[in-house]
């Protein structure tokens, strides 16, 4: 069971504590309690674990200062959508919203090389309007002699660069526990021009120290990979890893998972899984094109995989897109033959919104389809 606070109840406050005496006396349950930062304001939660079942909910909402009781009916308890949870989802950060009706484009490097290319790129966002985007500079890489990314090195020319082109958030993923306050320190010594949403790569979604870890700071906002060789329900157990241990910011990201069939793509794109996930959980849900298709191959209409991949996880509600590009892919370091190059960033941001558009334009028709018949006039 949850209980969601009223905005102004907080722990220290006098509705606060008397809550608490009240669960202190009942027998065999136990409390945990979390300030989560949403999209509009910052509220109290406090989960009851243990014999919950005897509880009176009726009675436990009638307190004074408790703004809704959610019994937790599935087992992602903290990002779950359960029956009767009317808590909204996403967050704010760093002047961007995501919610599951937000939309964001994070496109960019998959790897950091030089300063040139980083630059480069940001301004070819900034001059189409894009805030967020993506840039890796630790890398998991398959062999150990391929490129591990430039590491803590490349942070203060990523960071400056993005801040003068007004990128407020770069996805960038971390490999570990040590890159969080690699990132911190960064951004710290630069006066933090832009913002970081920690990304959990597919190969780590179930590394459970990082999750942790990652999970007890509050500073970064995470964007968590599907993991490409385990059940969906494993993955979002892996989100609710992060959000048990104290941050509720994440975004879930699907990205193809492997399968044995001789694909034509990297791996089979998963993006049907978008309203699934939206569904089970009150995360915002991300797409990655680049990752899942993994190559630039067009159908016969003349549109690349990676386009339409990408149209059709927008159609289906994506929040955001995570995109390779590169302003020369044949140089790039890393994932050269899936980058879109620059030049082809307005058509591929038309064709986003084309989608979006398409997504809000069939939404609106299933609501009026749903909403009740006026009477008919006399
Ligand atoms: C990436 O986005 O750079 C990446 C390595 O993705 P994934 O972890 O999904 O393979
Ligand atoms: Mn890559």
């Amino acid at each position: 069971m949850i209980l969601i606070l009223q905005e102004h109840v907080h722990p220290g406050t006098p509705d606060f504590e008397a809550i608490m005496d009240y669960l202190a006396r009942r027998p065999g349950v136990s409390t945990r309690v979390q300030e989560v930062r949403g999209a509009q304001q910052t509220l109290t939660e406090i989960y009851l674990i243990g014999d919950t079942a005897a509880l009176d909910r009726d009675e436990i909402a009638d307190l004074p200062g408790v703004e809704q009781v959610v019994r937790v009916s599935r087992e992602y308890r903290i990002l779950g959508r359960h029956q009767d949870d009317f808590r909204p989802s996403g967050f704010e950060y760093n002047g961007v919203e995501f919610t599951q009706d937000s939309f964001e484009l994070f496109a960019g490097l998959c790897a950091v090389d030089n300063r040139e290319h980083v630059d480069r790129t940001f301004a070819a966002l900034a001059a189409q309007g894009l805030r967020c985007a993506r840039m890796g500079a630790y890398k998991p890489r398959t062999s150990p002699y391929a490129f591990q990314g430039h590491g803590a090195a490349c942070l203060p020319f990523v960071f400056d660069s993005a801040g003068r082109h007004g990128i407020r958030v770069i996805a960038m993923e971390i490999t570990h526990e040590k890159h969080i306050q690699e990132i911190h320190d960064a951004l710290s010594a630069l006066g933090k021009p832009t913002g970081v949403m920690l990304q959990v790569g597919t190969r780590n979604t179930q590394n459970f120290e990082l999750l942790k870890a990652i999970g007890r700071q509050q500073e970064f906002p995470v964007l968590l990979k599907r993991g490409f060789g385990i059940t969906l329900e494993e993955s979002i157990n892996a989100a609710e890893y992060l959000a048990s241990e104290g941050n509720q910011r994440v975004v879930f990201c699907l990205r193809g998972v492997k399968t044995n069939l001789g694909d034509p793509h990297r791996n089979l794109v998963d993006f049907a899984h978008v309203p699934v996930v939206k569904r089970l959980t009150r995360m915002p849900v991300g797409v990655d094109p680049s990752h899942s298709v993994g190559r630039r191959d067009r159908g016969p209409d003349g549109i690349e995989d990676i386009q339409h991949a990408a149209a059709q996880g927008v159609i289906a509600g994506a929040n955001l897109v995570l995109v390779d590009f590169h302003p020369a892919p044949a140089k790039a370091l890393v994932d050269g033959p899936q980058a879109l190059r620059l030049e082809e960033l307005p058509l591929f941001v038309e064709d986003m919104q084309i989608a979006r558009e398409a997504y809000l334009k069939r939404r609106a028709a299933h609501e009026r389809a749903r909403a009740p018949t006026p009477p008919a006039a006399l």
